[in-house]
């Protein structure tokens, strides 16, 4: 993870970096620094801790200059302390380098280093061996007067880079090159703002579009040599490197908070809309289907999948189980979920007709990245389905689905998951209606996707009630999740949003398991959620709450149309949520479950957009 900015222009660096550092704070905020070429003083600022406690140091003690780089950071080798804060600096003290990634090598690296000549490191983080790298490939080619010292530079970091085993985006300034940033990237994000007498580096648009709306997604193993007025990039092997400049299809305004206290409750109170803009343009009333022309498949092939395979992480993955019940439902396909980080390790039996869908709200998530290169190595048609258009995994993938959700920025994904379940439908009802699916079923379909933007606005006025029972369980020491068929994965989305947002202890399981060992678990002081809408299966789910009943555990339950009233005298609250088909259902009966986590967490005083120890968009393995 961590977020990376640059900046080089006419106007001062320190509140442009300090203001996308903001920007990117999702991304990691374990420590933050920056580090600002002002004359010939490489001033740098930096501290454990969140964004606004650099701000506090650069309030008290301004840096000055026009370019500089930044860093928020996401620990991966080193405490987050002050010492391993970014920027790290090369022996000579006048190279600064912020960098997102591992280098797998750094070890060996730096006995190389300390071997060769004097390397004396101040930290514990991979990053400094890197600094230290390009730092004496650049002193070594001081000697070769041909060259001049930005070319220098940039030949430095090629030669370091390719010995580099790992993960990076980079930046790095010089002091003895002024207005010069150098930029890079193998499997971590690095995108180039290209402004008026100005230019930039981020990790993500978001930091920049408040400047410029013209980017340059740059690919891996691309190196940009980055001036006020022009730019420059050329691969690792030296080559020219082919870019295009293209407009961020958001603006400054799609990423502030408004008039919500955080993130993530503007994001799930934007639900009605993201999930509307998941269907647009996608469904026909008049051949009762999905379109999905991101696909990039003909009928034939459509016709010919015999198999689907979803894999995914976190939040994605728990959307990809709700997508196995789906589409195996509406198509009668089989389908696998897997998660990435296991199926890129290992040799998953498929058929040349298996389909695979990587699921990442970031497109950047490392492991999902890492199944998608594997799927596609041995041949299968992967296909990706993200928010982030410039994503690299939407770049890398055979084609896809876009969620439309605009930015998300909660750490805690919230629209995401819904736009996901909203697709698995649409692909659903794709396949289906290849299959078996008659017309007037596929008009059913539509019927019930059509309806659900209406019902999430009506399930999200449940908000005070769901904030009372927040209040009245905010202190458990455990949370307990259940619910069966396509509500089951809602119950393990559930206890995801708890923990990563009140640090509750908390599990998700089908609520027959309840019997196989989790009851031990039951009490007075730990409630248990079951997700028991309406359907099939609510007797069965009525049968599990009795058992909790019996040992005195107190029962939240979140069901639909007429079944509150056979929950009276049993559940010590119910929550209803508008009636729904059952595929549809998990969009509307997760919402109470992220309120709940959501007031659980503002009951007990915890930052909700930045919970403890995680990052949202995870681009380390
Ligand atoms: N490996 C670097 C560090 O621990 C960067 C971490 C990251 O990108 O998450 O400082």
């Amino acid at each position: 993870m961590c977020g990376i900015v640059g900046y080089v222009g006419r106007s001062e660096a320190a509140p442009i970096l300090l203001d996308g550092l903001r920007r990117l704070e999702y991304r990691g905020y374990d420590s933050a620094g920056v580090a600002i070429v002002d004359g010939d003083r490489v001033e740098t600022r930096k501290c454990a801790g969140r964004i606004a406690d650099l701000g506090k140091l650069m309030t008290a003690e301004p840096p000055a200059g026009t370019y500089g780089i930044s860093h928020t950071r996401w620990a991966t080798h080193g405490k987050p302390t002050d010492q391993n804060a970014h920027p790290h600096f090369d022996q000579s003290g006048k190279l600064a380098l912020v960098h997102n990634g591992v280098i797998e090598n750094y070890q060996a690296l730096r006995e190389d280093l300390q071997r060769e000549g004097e390397h004396n490191f101040t930290s514990d983080t991979d990053t400094e061996v890197l600094a230290h790298l390009i730092g004496k490939h650049f002193e070594a080619s001081g000697s070769n007067g041909n060259a001049n010292a930005k070319s220098r530079l940039v030949t430095a970091v090629r030669t370091a880079l390719q010995q580099v085993i790992g993960t990076y985006g980079i930046a790095l300034v010089h002091k003895d090159i002024p207005d010069f940033i150098v930029g890079a990237r193998r499997g971590s994000p690095l995108v180039l703002g290209v402004g008026k007498e100005e230019n930039f580096l981020a990790s993500d648009v978001s930091a920049i579009v408040a400047y410029t709306r013209d980017a340059v997604y740059l690919n891996d193993f691309d190196i940009v040599a980055v001036e006020r007025e022009k730019f420059e990039i050329s691969s690792l092997a030296g080559e020219g490197g082919h870019y295009q400049v293209s407009k961020v299809e958001f603006t400054d305004e799609d990423i502030k908070k408004g008039d919500y206290p955080h993130y993530m409750l503007k994001e799930i109170y934007e639900q009605p809309g993201s999930v509307r803009d998941a269907m647009r343009g996608r469904l026909s009333a008049e051949e009762c289907t999905a379109k999905l022309g991101g696909l990039e498949m003909t009928t034939a092939e459509l016709r010919a999948v015999d198999r689907i395979v979803l894999t995914g992480c976190g939040t994605a993955l728990h959307a990809g189980r709700i997508g196995e019940y789906i589409i195996e439902q509406l198509a009668g396909l089989p389908v696998e979920i897997e998660f990435s980080s296991e199926f890129r390790h290992r040799n998953t039996p498929m058929t040349g007709d298996t389909l695979v869908f990587a699921i990442s709200q970031s497109g950047e998530t490392a492991d999902t990245l890492g199944a998608l290169r594997e799927s596609r190595r041995k041949g299968y048609r992967t296909l990706g389905i993200c928010n982030n258009v410039a994503s690299t995994i939407a770049r890398e993938s055979d084609g896809g689905v876009y969620m439309h959700a605009g930015p998300e920025i909660g750490v805690a994904a919230t629209k995401s998951f819904t736009s996901q379940v909203t697709i698995m439908s649409l692909i659903g009802l794709l396949f289906g209606r290849m299959r078996h699916l008659s017309t007037s079923e596929g008009s059913e379909v539509i019927d019930a996707l059509e309806a659900l933007p209406a019902q999430i606005e009506e399930t999200l006025k449940l908000t005070d009630h769901v904030k009372e029972i927040a209040k009245k369980y905010a202190r458990s020491p455990g949370v307990l999740f259940f619910g069966r068929q396509f509500n089951y994965p809602v119950a393990l989305e559930g206890a995801l949003k708890l923990k990563e947002i009140t640090y509750i202890f908390a599990e998700g399981h089908p609520s027959a398991e309840l019997k196989h060992g989790i009851i031990a678990l039951v009490r007075p002081e730990v409630p248990c959620v079951f997700i028991a809408p309406d359907d099939a299966v609510f007797s069965k789910n009525l049968n599990n709450m009795e058992q909790v009943k019996a040992r005195k555990g107190p029962i939240i339950a979140v069901t639909s149309g007429g079944c509150a009233k056979r929950l009276e005298g049993i559940a010590d609250d119910v929550i209803t949520v508008p009636s729904a088909p059952d595929f549809v259902m998990p969009v509307l009966s997760v919402i109470p479950l992220q309120l709940l986590a959501y007031h659980m967490a503002v009951e007990l005083g915890l930052d909700v957009d930045k919970p403890r120890n995680l990052a949202k968009s995870v681009t380390v393995e």
